[in-house]
């Protein structure tokens, strides 16, 4: 597999058994032949962020992955391991046995499409994705959050 980029990946999972289902994530992902994880953050508890009231708390990290595809395939790799995980899209921002977000290229690649921002555009605002992204990717470029 080339792996000429890295990409991070915000993980989050607050439905079913969270660690055993991100840990189960990670296998798939590795076995998958797109993308591989070479380097992982502690997972950290959090409180839901919007969306309907009464879900239950994440556990969110940050997968640091490498790849030789361009976003639009990792991302679809990543919606397949989702679907594999047993999400299912129903209500917006609820809950989800596994989140796959793709945050960030580390040459600080811009897309805009029907599908894929990237960087991620709510990076900024979250702490429990710009904690743990800033542990394992210290020095990539983030986007500078617009006034
Ligand atoms: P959220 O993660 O914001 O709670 P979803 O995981 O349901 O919501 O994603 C909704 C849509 O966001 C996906 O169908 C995907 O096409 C789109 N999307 C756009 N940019 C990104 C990105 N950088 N990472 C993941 N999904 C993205
Ligand atoms: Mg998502």
């Amino acid at each position: 597999m080339p792996e000429g980029w890295r990409y991070a990946v915000g993980v989050g999972s607050n439905l079913g058994e969270r660690r055993e289902i991100i840990a189960r994530g990670r296998d798939l992902l590795d076995a998958g032949g797109v993308a591989r994880v070479v380097e992982s953050s502690d997972l950290i508890e959090t409180a839901p962020v919007g969306g309907p009231s009464g879900q239950g708390a994440f556990l969110n990290g940050v997968w640091i992955v490498a790849s030789g595809f361009g976003p639009h395939q990792v991302l679809a790799e990543l919606q397949r391991i989702e679907a594999a995980c047993g999400r299912v899209r129903t209500v917006h921002w609820g809950p989800r046995t596994l989140d796959l977000d793709l945050l960030l290229r580390d040459d600080g690649l811009v897309v805009s499409s029907a599908v894929l921002t990237l960087p991620h555009p709510r990076i900024q605002e979250r702490p429990f994705v710009l904690v743990p992204l800033s542990l394992v990717a210290p020095n990539w470029p983030l986007p500078v959050r617009p006034s």
